[in-house]
């Protein structure tokens, strides 16, 4: 099957670097690798050489996205359906699959123009079990499932969006007409998902960037609170406090990262169920904290 496996890895342009070895290791838990190129940090949450990869510069938002597919078979193929159906794709040279930790990769964009990376074959490290940045109850859930989920913002119609990623074995829709305070119109948001993770990217979040945030889930519950202390001790802003997502069934709080988007830090989350329905309200919880949402999420 040529299909997406799972969003594989992303790598995010941050401005403070410094901050985000803070925020990273001793917030969300991660871990930290610090190559020799000072302005690159490496984050880990199990056992892949990387999950995110910071690289400093000023955009403040996702550069890319890495959509795994299973091998070299697949890996053709997809490059074969793409090239049919007129993307724009390019395989990349191995001295930039070794850049990724892959041992291939092709480059293409979405409808949107965000950069895609679509690899087989990413660098896992068996030998270097996750370290966590502090202490936590569990470890992060990513076999199966990915290393987590992306919603995005976007800049073209759905029906586009839906297009382009049914055809890189992305399954889904709508599921949200959602009210959001200041917004005049209900937001739609379509979720998409390509393994036992209920979504792996979405579209629709507002947002001034690309992205509108990126979830973790964590094995264990006590983890989303003691990630819920930690924010609360340092002052870190709350944007959504914690509830349940009717979609994903995710136990879940949002907080503002040093890059101005969301993180998500998430607990218990069920698998697709494989026919569409859409919901107006989560299943409890969730408020967001209006103050800490305008400039980005609402009129300032
Ligand atoms: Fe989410």
């Amino acid at each position: 099957m040529t299909e997406i496996t799972e969003l594989g890895y992303v790598t995010v342009g941050v401005s403070d670097i410094a901050a985000w070895d803070e925020f990273a290791s001793q917030i969300l838990g991660l871990e930290v690798v610090r190559p020799d190129d000072p302005k690159i940090r490496y984050l880990r949450m199990d056992y892949w050489h990387h999950r995110i990869k910071l690289v400093e510069d000023s955009s403040d938002d996702v550069l890319t996205t890495g959509l795994r597919v299973a091998g070299v078979l697949e890996f053709r193929a997809m490059h074969k359906i793409l090239s049919d159906a007129g993307v724009d794709v390019r395989i990349g040279t191995a001295d930039e699959a070794e850049a990724c930790k892959v041992l291939e990769v092709m480059f293409l964009e979405d409808p949107n123009g965000y950069p895609i990376e679509i690899f087989h074959g990413p660098l896992v490290a068996y030998d270097m079990p996750f370290h966590p940045g502090r202490r936590m109850h569990g470890g992060y859930k990513t076999a199966h499932g990915g290393f987590g989920h992306m919603m995005l913002n976007r800049s073209v119609e759905f029906e586009d969006i839906h297009a382009f990623y049914t055809l890189l074995g992305l399954r889904g829709g709508i599921e949200y007409k959602m009210p959001i305070p200041m917004i005049p119109e209900p937001v739609e948001l379509m979720f998409l998902h390509c393994n036992e993770r209920q979504h792996t990217l979405a579209f629709g979040g507002p947002s001034e960037k690309r992205v509108n945030h990126m979830m973790f889930e964590t094995e264990r519950m006590e983890d989303v609170g003691l990630a819920y202390d930690l924010v609360k001790q340092a002052g870190i802003p709350v944007i959504i406090e914690p509830g349940s997502h009717a979609n994903d069934q995710m136990y879940s709080f949002y907080m503002k990262n040093p890059s101005g988007f969301m993180s998500e830090i998430g607990w218990g989350g069920r698998s697709p169920t494989g026919q569409s329905e859409y919901y107006q309200r989560d299943a409890f919880g969730h408020a967001p904290v209006m103050e800490n949402m305008k400039g980005f999420m609402v009129p300032a």
